[in-house]
């Protein structure tokens, strides 16, 4: 999870700050030592900015690019670089995550091209819907996709997302076709993702790409609800219990049985 917020900057910094040739972006927050955002202990680092209004977003604070700070190429491969040893030691590596990094693909794209540049594993986590605006090339400065799936389903991805699921499975698609690694994410909440026939399509669609590593179920949780109050919105899954342990065994057979690894 993200840090707090950083305090939105003046409009003139928001200005200056991104710039088309991607020199800086806007950062919300970076943490070194998650396990859970790609292989090894990574640093991981969160940009602002997302198209996507997921009903159960748990980052809405990185929404608007304006919740970041002005940060330089340079300035974050400073802070990245004093944890280069330890990240390669522990088997890890940078993981960009956001809101949705390709919102701000041409400094993504550079990070990760100076992350390779020092030897660093690189992970790209997106929800896939602006895969159009990282090319092929750039891709090959990442190692590893965590594509999040929302819902095969096109009406529920809408109702879930606000967007059509159309550019996510193309993206999904393409990323298999170039052999770029993949882990697929599915969000599961009772009575909006659940349903079977949804899953069925999702854990079909998977088994039919060549690219894919794993499945992770992610148990719909209340961790969010705090920061949407404090952003004075209501949360609309405020009565959404999490599933039960008898529903994410369920949804996790429904993948293993179309061969996919599930973890
Ligand atoms: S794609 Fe991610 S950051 Fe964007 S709204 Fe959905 S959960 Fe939140």
């Amino acid at each position: 999870m993200p840090a707090a917020p950083a305090p939105p900057p003046a409009a003139c910094q928001l200005r200056a700050a991104v710039k088309d040739d991607g020199a800086s972006g806007y950062v919300h927050s970076f943490q070194t030592g998650s396990v859970v955002d790609g292989p090894g202990v990574r640093f991981v680092l969160w940009t602002t900015g997302c198209l996507m209004r997921c009903l159960y977003c748990h980052n809405p604070d990185t929404w608007h690019l304006k919740h970041g700070e002005p940060t330089s190429v340079d300035e974050m491969m400073a802070e990245i670089g004093k944890y280069e040893r330890v990240l390669k030691m522990m088997g890890g590596g940078v993981t960009i995550s956001g809101g949705e990094p390709l919102v701000q693909a041409p400094f993504v794209t550079r990070l990760f091209r100076a992350c390779k540049a020092l030897g660093l594993h690189t992970v790209l986590d997106t929800n896939g819907y602006l895969g159009h605006r990282i090319s092929d090339e750039e891709l090959e400065d990442v190692d590893l996709v965590l594509l999040d799936i929302k819902s095969f389903d096109p009406e529920t991805h809408k109702r879930t997302t606000g967007y059509p699921v159309d550019d996510v499975l193309a993206f999904a698609r393409r990323l298999s076709d170039l052999g770029k690694p993949a882990w697929i994410r599915f969000v599961l909440v009772p009575g909006l993702t659940d349903n079977e026939a949804n899953v069925d399509g999702l854990a079909a669609f998977v088994a039919g790409l060549d690219n894919v590593e794993r499945v992770e179920v992610l148990p719909f949780h209340q961790m969010g609800r705090d920061k949407w109050e404090r952003l004075g919105r209501s949360y609309p899954l405020a009565d959404t219990p999490p599933p039960d342990d008898a529903l994410v065994a369920r949804v996790e057979d429904q993948f293993r049985a179309y061969g996919l690894p599930v973890r």
